[in-house]
């Protein structure tokens, strides 16, 4: 038994739908740019790219309902709505085939992003870090197990701030398909228990204010909303 200096971290989780469990984190990566109408509002050509990657800390999850403080060195916190996929079974260069056997539950997400400086960090070529992993960047309601509602192929996915539709999409029209995100990403990494992905967002990503409510639904799945103080 390691025996630590100072007490050790706590350990993220997410709520599970309908338990008293709690499913815990191990990492967090991200898709970017995965559905065509959001690559081209982005500025970027959506037939091109292989799908690519960047990571939040595990600690950057946040329940449905919280009320995360805006956050710092920002003046245009976006929302993005996104499927997220809890790894149960983890493997490294899985098939495409397999992939989905290793998924436990999906979750609706909201993935966070500090705009300006994710613009600024991609005008001087720096690292996103900072733009997407902040504290408490990284919202996800409730998880559904495979066991009880299967693998979501299509489903409408929006994002409201304060009840206005901002984002409105169909989880059909990712461009790399869950297993296919699972399976390019376990060739870069050893996926294990606990990874969470964040398979992307469609069109319509824009500002969260001070003290305004955003809330991510995805059809069939639990809402996740969070207000930012
Ligand atoms: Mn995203």
């Amino acid at each position: 038994m390691t025996r630590f200096i100072l007490p050790a971290p706590k350990t993220p989780s997410v709520e599970i739908f309908e338990s008293d469990a709690r499913f815990a984190v191990r990492r967090i990566f991200c898709v970017g740019r995965n559905y065509a109408e959001h690559a081209r509002e982005m500025g970027a050509d959506p037939d091109r790219e292989p799908p690519f990657f960047f990571t939040k800390p595990a600690d950057a999850v946040v329940d449905d309902a919280a009320y995360p403080p805006y956050p710092p060195q920002t003046q245009n916190l976006h929302h993005e709505a996104e499927l997220v996929v809890a790894i149960g079974v983890g493997g490294a260069k899985i098939a495409p085939d397999q992939a989905l056997n290793h998924v436990w539950g999906y979750a609706t997400g909201n993935d966070l992003t500090r705009r300006d400086l994710q613009a600024a960090a991609k005008e001087k070529r720096r690292p996103w870090d900072m733009s997407k992993g902040f504290d408490q960047s990284a919202a996800c309601g409730a998880l559904h197990p495979v066991s009880a509602i299967g693998h979501p192929v299509r489903g409408r996915i929006t994002a409201h701030v304060d009840g206005d539709l901002r984002q409105d999409g169909d989880i059909g029209d990712l461009i790399w398909p869950v297993a296919d995100v699972i399976a390019y990403l376990s060739n870069s990494v050893t996926l294990a228990t606990g990874d969470l992905i964040y398979t992307g967002t469609p069109a319509g990503v824009g500002p969260i204010g001070r003290g305004e409510s955003c809330t991510v639904a995805i059809d069939g799945l639990s809402s996740v909303t969070t207000t930012y103080v």
